[in-house]
């Protein structure tokens, strides 16, 4: 006998919501307090946001962080310090958010993007297929708190003479042989929005031991001003405004000492869910790859058998939310931007700076589209009691059961 599940009428396991996520601590209101007495929010030169960059670069072990009023913002910041001619390729991930492919188009490059592998990360053979002589750099995007083989990709950037990026918006306190990822690229991305580890709402952080990046990438995120000289304004580069003011830094800067407690109860409630998706028929966890200690920004799991939205269904019903295929699609699949004539003026730039002009057809990336087509996320946090996540669980099994009824012979 399976118990019925609450999509059928029955009791859903979860009685009442799952609890909310709570990320600023207590002593975010008092910096914030300090910074609006003090009468000044403005972000460059503020105590607050210097003190954040000195914590963030110390975190990532890298020279310097340049604050930013977001993640996108932080990849177009990276990716114009490269200053790549128009027309550049730059390869990137078909599994991952926006904010890492919109930049490109802005900055006048051309997205191609890499397949991935069982473990949602971009694979170094599908990258090193598709560097030519027009590629700028690799946008090396780390999955759900995992990581791609970001030390391969350094080797195979030297080689090839172009750079690297790592986009760690997901992979806080993600580190590959104990390194933190971020610090493999010449220039590492961060996003502060809502859902990610470290938050102040918004905003987002580039970080990188290079002086010379350092310096044009606080150049583009000012406009292009160099405040330094007298006289006559000088934009010794073109900006844009991307800073981040005072309050940014005030939300963030007591998250950082608590990180490494959250991803510890992060790690635990994965272990936790491992041990049940591995106990049932038609689920696989999701693993990092080898050699990474994974940080957990989400839970991502598979369904086997083409199921994935019946689960999706049963386990809403039984409280349990998730993202089917998490953005739904390949990156490339959901931007109208790299399909249809709606950008910049109704032309197809800069995807027609290449010639042939780049398109990006539905089969480009299909071990991306199979697993995507599989995948469930579950929106896994450091304030869930340890409770819920064991009825997270049962959930689980319990939707296993009514779906997956073991094999009678
Ligand atoms: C969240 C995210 C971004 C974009 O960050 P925003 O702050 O929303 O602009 C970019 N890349 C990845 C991988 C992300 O997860």
């Amino acid at each position: 006998m399976t118990e019925a599940l609450a999509i059928a009428g029955g009791t859903p396991t979860l009685s009442s919501p799952l609890t909310p996520r709570t990320p600023f601590p207590p002593e975010a209101l008092d910096l914030i307090t300090e910074a609006v007495g003090s009468g000044v929010l403005f972000g460059p030169t503020g105590p607050l946001t210097q003190r954040f960059e000195g914590e963030f670069a110390e975190l990532t072990r890298t020279a310097h962080a340049v604050t930013v009023s977001s993640g996108t913002a932080a990849v177009h910041t990276a990716i114009a310090a490269l200053d790549p001619a128009p027309g550049s390729e730059v390869i990137t991930a078909p599994i991952t958010d926006a904010g890492s492919v919109a930049p490109l188009l802005f900055q006048g490059c051309v997205p191609r993007f890499a397949d991935v592998d069982e473990h949602l990360s971009m694979t170094v053979e599908s990258v090193r297929s598709l560097i030519n002589d027009r590629t700028a750099a690799i946008l090396a995007v780390h999955p759900f708190g995992g990581a791609c083989d970001a030390p391969a990709l350094r080797e195979l950037a030297d080689g090839a003479g172009i750079a690297l990026i790592e986009d760690c918006s997901q992979a806080y306190g993600t580190t590959i042989d104990g390194r933190h990822v971020g610090s493999f690229g010449s220039i590492g991305v961060f996003s502060l929005q809502q859902s990610k580890h470290i938050t102040a709402g918004e905003g987002g952080v580039c970080v990188t031991s290079d002086p010379g990046l350092d310096n044009r990438m606080r150049l583009f995120r000012d406009k292009g001003w160099d405040r330094s000289t007298s006289g006559a304004r000088s934009y010794p580069s073109l900006g844009l405004n991307y800073r981040a003011s005072e309050l940014v830094a005030a939300l963030a800067i007591p998250q950082l000492p608590i990180l490494g407690g959250r991803i510890t109860v992060r790690r635990r409630h994965a272990a936790t869910l491992d041990s049940g998706v591995t106990q049932i028929r038609g689920l696989k966890p999701w693993t990092p790859a080898p050699r990474v200690h994974a940080s957990y920004w989400a839970y991502p799991f598979m369904v086997e058998g083409g199921r994935r939205d019946e689960w999706a269904a049963a386990l809403l019903a039984e409280g349990v939310p998730t993202s089917p295929g998490y953005t739904g699609a390949e990156i490339h699949q959901c931007m109208a931007a790299l399909h249809e004539a709606g950008t910049f003026g109704g032309t197809r730039y800069p995807l027609d700076l290449v010639e042939p002009a780049a398109t990006y057809s539905s089969d480009l990336t299909p071990s991306a589209r199979a697993m995507l087509e599989k995948l469930l996320v579950f929106w896994l946090h450091e304030d869930l009691p340890d409770e819920q996540v064991a009825l997270v669980a049962a959930a689980l099994r319990k939707v296993g059961a009514a779906l997956l009824p073991p094999s009678t012979h």
